[in-house]
């Protein structure tokens, strides 16, 4: 008996893994052709600078709308994207996508573009960056590119090389999700990023949790020291808010401000949220 029930989990499990694979491979159909059927938009989060209450930027956050399920995460699509090779064509689109939106902004107004680790073994990164500003007229200075540390994973002198390469460019260079792998402060050794993104979960606890606030505290001063601006990610309170500014964190961004919204509310969000910025100062 016990063999027989140990047999039926088993087809029990073959089923269910039968039915996600289908499911994986019905949505990696649906990602491949996302892109010609216009399903992606790309959403803009504001980064608000400390010092001046202002917005100082936009990350741009790529959205699929797919037709029949509705909103998928990116975090669900990206790593799917990168798998089957369609990462590098939808990246050069979100650059370009972004890149033409951030030249309509005011002039001291960035704009940060998310990269895949696998979009820097391509050999076009470098020229679709430059095409995506050149077809645009956005002044370089006005991209960065935000980087996670798989990508300093790789390959190291090959990513070092076009890292170098993209800096030429004149655009900047900063390091996504800060202090969640295990050797992002050896990594900004290697590359002299213009900024490092602490990750929301340094965040989250804040003002209160110990730990949280030595880790940031430590972070913001690292930046300091090596000349590179802090921008914490994932604000959703006051707390956290008056936290960072007192730690000396230059740059916020999170929900307590906005969203990531479509370009067409960039404008209006320029205002509302630099209100927003000086009473909450
Ligand atoms: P990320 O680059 O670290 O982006 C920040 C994520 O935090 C975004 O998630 C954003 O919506 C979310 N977020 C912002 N404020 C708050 C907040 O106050 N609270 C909380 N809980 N979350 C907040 P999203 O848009 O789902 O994107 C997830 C990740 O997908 C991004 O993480 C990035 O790694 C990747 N991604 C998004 N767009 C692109 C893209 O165009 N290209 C590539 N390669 N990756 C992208
Ligand atoms: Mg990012
Ligand atoms: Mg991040
Ligand atoms: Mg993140």
């Amino acid at each position: 008996r016990a063999k027989a029930e140990g047999r039926g989990t088993y087809r029990f499990f073959e089923a269910e893994m039968d039915a996600k694979m289908q499911a994986r491979r019905a949505l990696e159909l649906d990602l491949r052709g996302a892109l010609q059927n216009g399903e992606f938009e790309v959403h803009y989060q504001p980064l608000v600078n400390l010092a001046a209450n202002k917005v100082s930027g936009f990350e741009a956050l790529l959205r699929w709308t797919h037709p029949i399920r509705g909103r998928v995460s990116p975090a669900n699509f990206i790593p799917l994207a990168e798998e089957i090779g369609a990462i590098n064509q939808i990246g050069a689109w979100v650059l370009k996508q972004a890149c033409a939106d951030a030249a309509q902004w005011p002039d001291d107004v960035r704009v940060a573009v998310n990269l895949s680790a696998v979009q820097f073994k391509s050999q076009t990164l470098v020229l679709d960056v430059a095409a995506a500003l050149g077809a645009s007229g956005l002044s370089s200075r006005r991209l960065e590119l935000e980087i996670t540390e798989s990508v300093m994973l790789q390959d190291t002198e090959a990513t070092l090389g076009t890292l170098h390469q993209l800096r030429g460019l004149g655009v900047r260079i900063s390091m996504d999700d800060f202090g969640t792998g295990y050797s992002s402060l050896s990594y900004l050794r290697k590359f002299p990023f213009d900024k490092i993104k602490i990750d929301q979960s340094f965040v989250r606890d804040l003002p209160d949790q110990a730990d949280s606030v030595a880790i940031v505290r430590a972070v913001t001063g690292l930046g300091t020291s090596l000349g590179m601006s802090t921008t914490a990610e994932g604000v959703e309170t006051q707390g956290q808010l008056d936290r960072l500014r007192a730690e000396g964190c230059t740059e916020v961004q999170g929900w307590l401000f906005s969203k990531a919204c479509p370009a067409a509310e960039v404008a209006g969000l320029l205002t509302s949220v630099a209100k927003r910025c000086s009473a909450a100062a």
